[in-house]
């Protein structure tokens, strides 16, 4: 691949705890990027209380999936916008009922995803990852007590929140997403190899967080 930039529409997969989501803020921070990250709108739709969170609030607590027609929902809701540019989805699709639901809204708003982009850790360094998180009730900005903590202990960077765990990080449900992702998320990965192997790209999530972020730019094609 020989972008001089990335490329415009990115998928980015990552078992929970793999860092994929600090990745994809710092590529929207440098490149502009909308993030599209459901795990975020569902948490958010949770926190206002509205009709959706009500509905979503058990799944999350339990680390279990939304079922596909609420995730269909929720991105009608917040996906409208034609003449979209640079979007990056994080944590969509999750399974492959949400494959064709992208397509759907690729042939919708008109864009066509030209990168599916894989952060691999393996289960075991993500599951000792996923107890130092660290998140921003108020932003969503995700943090990491050893990888990437915040300026101020404890403290969001952006709004001066005080961070928290999410609840969706205890030891039994941090376990139990790790299985979620090995039966949906590796049928997805197989799925995109098969059908467009030339879009897909694997960065080695292992290594320190600058390492990973290094890797990533030249994965999609960046250079300098
Ligand atoms: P994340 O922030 O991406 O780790 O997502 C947190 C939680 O939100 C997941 O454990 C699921 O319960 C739910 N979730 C996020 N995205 C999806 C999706 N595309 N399909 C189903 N459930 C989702």
């Amino acid at each position: 691949m020989a972008h001089p930039v990335p490329p415009d529409f990115v998928v980015i997969f990552g078992r929970p705890g793999s860092g994929k989501s600090s990745l994809a803020e710092r590529m929207g921070a440098e490149f502009g990027y909308n993030l599209i990250r459901t795990g975020e709108m569902l948490r958010a739709a949770i926190r206002r209380h509205d009709f959706l969170g009500q509905r979503v609030e058990s799944h999350l607590a339990k680390g279990d999936l939304v079922p596909d027609s609420l995730i269909f929902e929720l991105l009608e809701a917040n996906l409208k916008s034609p003449g979209v540019s640079r979007l990056l989805f994080d944590g969509f699709p999750r399974t492959l009922g949400q494959v064709p639901l992208l397509e759907q809204f690729e042939r919708r708003l008109d864009f066509r995803i030209d990168c599916y982009l894989e952060v691999v850790v393996s289960r075991e360094e993500a599951v000792a990852r996923m107890t130092g998180r660290r998140v921003c009730p108020k932003c969503g900005a995700t943090y990491h007590l050893i990888a990437r903590p915040p300026k101020v202990a404890e403290t969001c960077d952006r709004d001066g929140t005080r961070l928290e765990r999410r609840p969706d990080d205890t030891a039994q449900v941090v376990e139990f997403r790790q299985q979620v992702y090995d039966d949906h998320a590796l049928p997805i990965l197989d799925h995109y190899e098969r059908k467009c192997p030339d879009l897909c790209r694997k960065v080695d999530g292992a290594q320190p967080f600058e390492a990973v972020y290094a890797e990533t730019r030249r994965a999609l094609g960046v250079r300098g």
